[in-house]
């Protein structure tokens, strides 16, 4: 096989991208006059660009390339079930193989009675399926009525319509007409940014109660489901206190509403558990998954039901399913992913290498801009701040901090990702001790340069 290497020079291809392509959450204009970068290849955590730069990837693309590129054991098999059966559904009556095989080993993997699993393209699609679903649920109960599902604001949920109303994303809600009606958003546990003067963990606690308040205030007979990341992802990597979870779980048992856990990210051994619900304590009745599932290498995701939601709708025609739901390539690499996921343990290995990564993440408060460092196996993020003990912004407003070292990352080699002014990691779980070295050393030189770079243009002045 011969590697696809040859391509037209780098500005050809920018050219072309911003003539066609009309790129996800970006300012297109904007990327014309600056060029998209072009990535061509990429081996184990590295990614290699159209001019030959080596850059490592500490995001795992979009947090889902949890095995690493460039495993060939996924092409192999990609190739074989393409040539057996391309494509079948599981409409009306029929199934396939790879479906077959991957739902059972997502019931094997999930916890408690987690023994049902609903197939989509991604997780947006896995969370309109969860909309329908709990709603229905309900509905097959008596009680159409209960139809709200309660969410909180910074969540990310997907994109679709459905998925981005679960969402919290300010900016995603003013555009397209969205949320649509019965979805709910109540406060983050983000301690940081939104505190103050209290104790995190009492934080912790205000902030799980707002479910209760929205539950009561709401009507219980009225609310159909909670749903939370276990750990906000795009958000920016929101560690909740720890007094949180186990208060969201009396609530929902409390009043019997569904949980639903979007483990889009945390799922498949991000936090160190196959789950970040196990992580978190939580039992979820639905746990939306993508991303991981295949480490990326083909896009599936779907929602792991558990044995009562299953049941109840079982006992009529759920009108709901996407033509490559469970697609059989798809459904075969994820399997393969998660095989080597088990023959190499690693699962194991976030446990054992997560706490070298948390002893020099933590570490990196001691840089001049760094007022907090989070972390939980491997995910991460730092809060840049001009003064740390107040915990303020930037005069400059939100992310003037975290757009400098963003690119200032790019330059010296290194993807991390900013949100607001929070820079954030979920590298590739195959991340050695030696590329945690590298990228630690990376990531400090660019917030090095950051530093500099506010200093002399008189940004670093608190809000
Ligand atoms: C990425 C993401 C989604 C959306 O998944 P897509 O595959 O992009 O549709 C949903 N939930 C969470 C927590 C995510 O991070």
């Amino acid at each position: 096989m011969t590697a696809i290497t040859n391509h037209l020079p780098t500005e050809e291809l920018q050219r072309l991208d911003a003539a066609h392509h009309i790129h996800p959450f970006s300012a297109n204009h904007d990327l014309g006059t600056e060029g998209a970068r072009v990535i061509v290849r990429a081996k184990g955590i590295e990614l290699t660009d159209s001019d030959g730069n080596q850059i490592l990837d500490a995001m795992a693309g979009l947090w889902c390339v949890n095995i690493g590129y460039g495993r060939d054991e996924l092409a192999e098999v990609a190739a074989r079930q393409m040539r057996e059966l391309p494509y079948y559904n599981s409409f009306f009556k029929t199934t396939h193989v790879p479906a077959i095989a991957l739902a059972q080993k997502l019931a094997q993997l999930a916890p408690g009675d987690l023994n049902h699993v609903f197939f989509a393209s991604g997780g947006s699609e896995a969370n309109d399926t969860n909309i329908r679903m709990v709603r229905t649920y309900w509905a097959m109960k008596g009680k159409p009525e209960k139809s709200i599902i309660i969410s909180r604001k910074n969540a990310y949920h997907g994109s679709t319509v459905g998925a981005a109303s679960l969402g919290g994303m300010a900016g995603m809600h003013a555009q397209g007409g969205i949320p649509i009606p019965d979805i709910h958003h109540i406060n983050q546990p983000n301690w940081w940014a939104e505190g103050g003067d209290s104790d995190p963990e009492e934080f912790g606690l205000q902030r799980a109660r707002e479910l209760e308040e929205a539950i009561l205030s709401l009507g219980e007979n009225r609310i159909a489901a909670f749903i939370a990341e276990p750990v906000q992802g795009a958000g920016g990597v929101i560690v909740a206190p720890d007094s949180y979870w186990p208060e969201i779980q009396r609530i929902c048992d409390k009043y019997e509403i569904l949980l639903i856990a979007d483990e889009v990210i945390c799922g498949f051994g991000r936090t160190g558990n196959w789950f970040g619900s196990e992580t978190m304590g939580i039992r979820p009745h639905i746990m939306t998954i993508a991303k991981g599932l295949s480490s990326g290498y083909a896009p599936i995701g779907g929602s792991i039901v558990c044995d009562e939601v299953a049941n109840v709708i079982g006992a009529d025609e759920f009108n709901h399913g996407y033509t490559y739901g469970g697609h059989p390539v798809a459904a075969a690499v994820a399997l393969e992913n998660l095989r080597i996921m088990e023959e190499e343990d690693l699962v194991g290995h976030v446990r054992r290498t997560a706490p070298y990564l948390k002893d020099k993440w933590l570490s990196m408060t001691a840089h001049p801009l760094v007022g907090e460092a989070k972390i939980v196996g491997m995910m991460g993020s730092l809060a840049l701040t001009p003064d740390k003990p107040s915990r303020a912004g930037f005069a400059g407003g939100t992310g003037t901090a975290g757009l400098i070292a963003r690119d200032r990352c790019f330059a010296n080699g290194l993807v991390m990702r900013h949100v607001g002014d929070r820079m954030i990691i979920a590298p590739p779980l195959v991340i050695t001790p030696a590329e945690i070295d590298t990228m630690i050393a990376r990531a400090t030189i660019a917030l090095d340069e950051t530093y500099e770079i506010l200093k002399n243009e008189g940004l670093l002045r608190a809000a």
